[in-house]
């Protein structure tokens, strides 16, 4: 199994490439940063189950308590820790890890049990709400913090006590007639299981998983009935109590459990758990036969999302109320509009389902999403001095909705996922197989990132070498080192490439799925080489579809939006500002602005304008059309969406512009 939590030591990052600024950006300030913030809010300290003041606040968001996620925060931190600390030393990090991890130990109760809210706050009632209090989720994030701490220190002091957590599960949870017949409201465990089980082969955890994803939406599961209703009878629930996020009483849809997911026909409810939730599919059917009807429903329902229920940025989830997905088509940009949420976790989510699907079935479609994601929805969550981060990532703000980072959340999800995937961001970028005689590899190149691949191959080595400054440009050089090895390369062509070429010329260059393949005989002749793809503005156009009617303008894979920064005479969050498709666009290269970022800037010269004052007085049905012409704008500035809100200004940002007609 190719997990980029275990490939990406083989790749080395440039450092002066937007990546390589980023994973400073949290080396440097990031790590340190959360970790004081974890020790000023109290989850530093939080495994010695002592009692914390916020244990007796009223919920933010009832009846969730605020510090109910504090496992899985100081668990994300501590993988995310060990991923950096592989590939630098940081003394006081790593300090911090050992503090942590012995806490984490002397936590456990003599049974296995490791959980902080049911251990202080709610003895006794451990395992009485798995539909809405994330204890098994927080145990998911606990497995993987042990497997990243097992793989920098070799040792199993984290690992060894997870496992005997994770056995107490794997007693409890199951189909046998003294189990548990439930499974968690937020998926994490199921993903992590797995991954635990490729590292230890502990059957009973793969079972474990298997179970918890094929037992997921039994409407008769439990006692003829839904787990979810059992549960929530058994420990006295008021039906008519409702959780502020479910959109309706059960709401078994936001939790992706109205229907097992082998029926599951749309993606539905809240995206964080439908990413987790389907990457752990996608993992369990790419390790055992048997699953095709889950396999068919994990490729439905991204269809889905991505056809129907994505922004441009790559962003998921239009509804802030379940921070979840909308309506088929239902993408209004910010708030202003009636919705979007984008969650940061969200899109990491699609990343990180993309990365899997790609190991089956190796298709541009899934990559290009991956990438997508990556430079829009998931870059524009982190300032670019890693201190400041965003959890929603609207494409449009307004009064109510800034574009604005914060420090900080009381739902602190997003951030140390930030570092988790800055952390490993190198197994994203390519994968590589060697066959049984270590003859000859495979290198498939999915991402265009300065970086250095080097990895074993019986007694050689093979190392590719890719030198770009990518996103901002399109040309990628290639240098393969290796003496004995046949190395093969697939390189991906991202579909919305107008033109690509490989110098010098490939013959019979044909591309498959969106890779094309370089076979080891010409890379012997040729082991320089360089892809290059023609990068220019394009236009983006909503579906017809949707209610939008907007155009949004990219630049490879990088989306732009505008801000008040740039276009100072801005009032309205530029609602009423029209834009042609048929517009001219200049580019401007930025090297090394104040920020350290090297950027493309782009200004429409000529086909931008304001909607006229008149069009606000006017009723929403006219008699006539006309208001859509409006006064010309000189100038009209862009900058990748990942960029903005790091130069300060009024928080005044958009991405698609309404459509002149
Ligand atoms: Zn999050």
């Amino acid at each position: 199994m190719a997990y980029p939590q275990i490939t990406f030591i083989h790749t080395t990052i440039t450092p002066n490439t937007l990546l390589g600024q980023r994973r400073q950006a949290a080396s440097a300030n990031t790590l340190q940063y959360q970790l004081d913030v974890l020790k000023k809010t109290g989850r530093y300290d939080a495994f010695k189950l002592e009692w914390h003041p916020i244990y007796d606040r009223t919920p933010e968001v009832w009846p969730i308590p605020d510090h109910l996620f504090w496992d899985s925060d100081v668990a994300k931190w501590i993988e995310g820790a060990c991923y950096f600390l592989q590939q630098q030393a940081m003394p006081e990090i790593s300090q911090a890890v050992d503090e942590l991890v012995s806490m984490i130990r002397s936590a456990q109760q003599s049974d296995g049990y490791l959980n902080i809210h049911y251990t202080v706050v709610e003895p006794g009632k451990r395992f009485t709400n798995l539909k809405d209090m994330h204890e098994l989720y927080n145990c998911g994030h606990l497995i993987e913090a042990a497997l990243a701490h097992k793989a920098l220190y070799g040792n199993d002091q984290l690992l060894s006590t997870i496992c005997s957590y994770v056995d107490l599960l794997c007693n409890t949870f199951g189909p046998g007639p003294g189990q548990t017949h439930g499974y968690p409201g937020h998926p994490e465990i199921e993903l992590a299981l797995l991954r635990l089980y490729e590292q230890t082969q502990v059957e009973r955890y793969l079972s474990l998983a298997r179970y918890f994803i094929t037992e997921r939406g039994n409407l008769t599961g439990c006692d003829g009935r839904h787990y979810f209703d059992v549960e929530a009878e058994r420990r006295g629930a008021d039906p008519n109590m409702k959780p502020a996020f479910y959109p309706e009483p059960r709401s078994l849809w936001y939790h992706q459990a109205h229907a097992s997911i082998a029926e599951q026909q749309t993606i539905e409810g809240h995206s964080v758990r439908a990413m987790y939730l389907l990457t752990s599919v996608a993992d369990l059917f790419r390790l055992e036969e048997g699953h095709s009807d889950l396999e068919a429903a994990t490729y439905r329902l991204w269809n889905n999302m991505v056809n129907q229920k994505m922004y441009s940025t790559g962003g998921i989830g239009a509804i802030k109320q379940w921070e979840g997905f909308g309506l088929d088509y239902f993408l209004p940009q910010g708030t202003a509009e009636g919705g979007c949420y984008s969650e940061t976790c969200a899109a990491i989510g699609v990343m990180m389902l993309a990365q899997r699907l790609l190991q089956t079935d190796l298709d541009g479609r899934f990559t290009d999403i991956m990438e997508l994601c990556l430079y829009n929805a998931v870059l524009t969550a982190m300032s670019i001095d890693g201190k400041k981060f965003t959890y929603v990532n609207q494409l449009a703000s307004s009064v109510k909705d800034l574009s604005e980072r914060d420090d900080w959340f009381t739902v602190a999800c997003c951030p140390p996922n930030m570092l988790r995937l800055l952390g490993t961001i190198g197994g994203y970028i390519w994968s590589f197989d060697t066959d049984s005689d270590n003859r000859t590899a495979q290198i498939d190149v999915h991402l265009y990132v300065g970086a250095k691949l080097v990895f074993d191959c019986g007694q050689s080595q093979v190392i590719l070498e890719q030198e770009t400054n990518w996103p901002l440009s399109g040309d990628v050089r290639f240098k393969l080192h290796s003496e004995t090895i046949d190395v093969a390369i697939r390189l991906r062509i991202p579909g919305w490439a107008k033109s690509w070429k490989i110098t010098p010329q490939l013959p019979g260059a044909d591309l498959n799925k969106g890779y094309v393949t370089i076979t080891s005989h010409w890379l012997k002749q040729n082991p320089d080489f360089t892809l290059s793809v023609a990068f220019e503005p394009r236009i983006l156009f909503s579906h017809p579809l949707s209610n939008t009617n907007t155009v949004t303008i990219a630049r490879g894979p990088v989306v732009y939006c505008v801000e008040d920064i740039d276009n100072d005479w801005v009032q309205d969050h530029f609602a009423s500002v029209l834009l042609s498709p048929a517009c001219e666009i200049a580019e401007k290269h930025i090297q090394g602005s104040d920020m350290g970022d090297s950027y493309v800037a782009l200004t429409v010269t000529k086909g931008a304008s304001l909607l006229d004052a008149s069009a606000r007085e006017a009723t929403p049905f006219l008699s006539e059309d006309g208001l859509m012409a409006g006064k010309a704008l000189q100038d009209l500035t862009f900058v990748p969406y990942y960029f903005r809100a790091n130069r300060g200004g009024r928080g005044q940002m958009r991405v698609g512009l309404k459509k002149a007609t």
